[in-house]
C-alpha cells in the first residue's frame, strides 16, 4: 500500500472533529507528478536509446551554403520536448535535444502503435545512457 491510500483509509476510519486530518490529506493529493525532467541543451550525442554517445558530427555545408546535419531536427536547432514514459505514471521528459534518425523514427513508430512496455524500456535505457 502506498503512502497516499494508507492515508486516505486512515481519514476514512477517523472521526470527522477537527480539521488537522482533512488538511494533511488536501496537501497529500495536491502533490505534483513525478516526471523526470533533464535539460539536454549541452548535451551533444543523441538522447535517444541507441547505445551511441559519440558526439554529433560537424555540419556539412553543401555548395548552395546549405548545411548538413547529422542528427535530427536537420534545421541544426533543438527539438523542445520529447516524452518517455517510465511507468503507468510518470515520464522521462527531455527538453532541448537533438536525436539520430533511428530513434526519432523508432520513438514516432512506437507511439503510433501505442506500444508503451517498449517506450518504458527504452525510457529506462536512455536514464542509464544519460546518467539520470
Ligand atoms: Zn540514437
Amino acid at each position: 500500500m502506498n503512502k497516499s491510500m494508507a492515508l486516505k483509509m486512515a481519514i476514512e476510519n477517523a472521526t470527522p472533529i477537527s480539521g488537522v486530518t482533512t488538511e494533511i490529506f488536501e496537501t497529500e493529493i495536491q502533490q505534483t507528478s513525478n516526471d523526470i525532467i533533464f535539460d539536454a541543451s549541452n548535451i551533444n550525442f543523441c538522447v535517444g536509446p541507441c547505445k551511441s554517445k559519440e558526439p554529433e558530427a560537424l555540419a556539412i555545408t553543401l555548395g548552395n551554403n546549405t548545411k548538413l546535419y547529422q542528427f535530427k531536427p536537420y534545421s541544426g536547432k533543438r527539438y523542445l520536448e520529447c516524452d518517455y514514459p517510465l511507468s503507468n505514471n510518470f515520464s522521462l521528459i527531455i527538453k532541448n535535444y537533438r536525436i539520430c534518425k533511428s530513434c526519432n523514427d523508432r520513438y514516432m513508430e512506437l507511439y503510433d502503435e501505442e506500444d508503451f512496455d517498449k517506450l518504458i524500456k527504452d525510457g529506462k535505457n536512455i536514464c542509464k545512457k544519460l546518467n539520470i
